[in-house]
């Protein structure tokens, strides 16, 4: 059977992505930081479509513990087939007031945590000559966000990364892309002001947030053979509103 690995498959789009690549055959590795009885219940509901699933626990932003959750994947479940990079926080403030912690740990996880993860899981893709990797990057990491330079500068910084791997990894057969979400209802998005959501629903053609599962449909697409000519590409998930 594939195997999957989701980094922040405990929680909102990651544990979207993990079932519904469940569905799709794969067995799942729902990667977490510290919300152990939400992964848990994301393996229960991988298990409840018959597949496998594992939860474990790493902090993505720490070389080793990246490198230890693509192996502990390998251990428990087979080599990676596909591999999404979902893991990501906020430490929102205006430029100015910025704090370089707040800076650094958002690089930190959202940018250099995807890539230890994809480094420690590629050598095996690249030997395969096969897998996917998908990257959830943000419309932020595109148009740049007021109070967000940390998080655009993460997001843009992945797309490049993507872009670049896509490139050098075509070859083998591994695909590499991107999705720019937009506004997805999860606890990330849980406390905008309303002045501010308001301002996004009115910004947003299709008029309304987007969920998990719209960000979900697209990366199970991207990891599949009905995506086989796709890599380098980056496809928006915003009902509009970048366009
Ligand atoms: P969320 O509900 O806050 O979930 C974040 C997930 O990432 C959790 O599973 C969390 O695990 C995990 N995580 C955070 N830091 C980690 C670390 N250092 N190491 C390992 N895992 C870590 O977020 P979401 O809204 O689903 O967002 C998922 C991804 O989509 C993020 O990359 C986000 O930037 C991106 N995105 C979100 C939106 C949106 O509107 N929601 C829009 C565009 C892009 P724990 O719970 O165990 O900490």
């Amino acid at each position: 059977m594939p195997v999957a690995l989701v980094t922040g498959g405990s929680r909102g789009i990651g544990a979207a992505i993990a079932t519904a690549l469940a569905a799709d055959g794969y067995d799942v590795a729902v990667g977490y930081r510290g919300g152990a009885d939400a992964a848990a219940g994301v393996v229960a509901a991988i298990e409840a479509t018959g597949r496998r699933g594992v939860a474990l626990a790493a902090d993505v932003a720490v070389e080793d513990e990246a490198a230890g959750l693509v192996s502990a994947t390998e251990d428990a479940l087979g080599p990676i087939d596909a591999l999404v990079l979902n893991a990501g926080i906020t430490r929102d403030g205006l430029f100015m007031r910025m704090s370089s912690e707040d800076w650094q740990s958002v690089i930190d996880t959202n940018l250099t945590g995807a890539f230890y993860v994809t480094r420690a899981a590629l050598r095996g893709m690249l030997k395969r000559r096969g897998g996917s990797i998908v990257a959830v990057s943000s419309v932020v990491g595109l148009t740049g966000n007021p109070g967000q330079a940390n998080y655009a500068a993460a997001k843009a910084g992945l797309i490049g990364m993507v872009k670049s791997l896509a490139r050098e990894a075509g070859g083998r057969g591994v695909r590499v892309n991107a999705v720019a979400p937009g506004y997805i209802a999860t606890d990330m998005t849980a406390d905008l002001p309303d002045a501010t959501r308001d301002q996004i629903l009115g910004a947003t053609p299709l008029g309304r947030l987007g969920t998990p599962e719209d960000v979900a449909g697209v990366v199970s697409f991207l990891c599949s053979d009905a995506a086989g000519f796709i890599t380098g590409s980056v496809i928006s998930i915003d009902g509009g509103l970048a366009t």
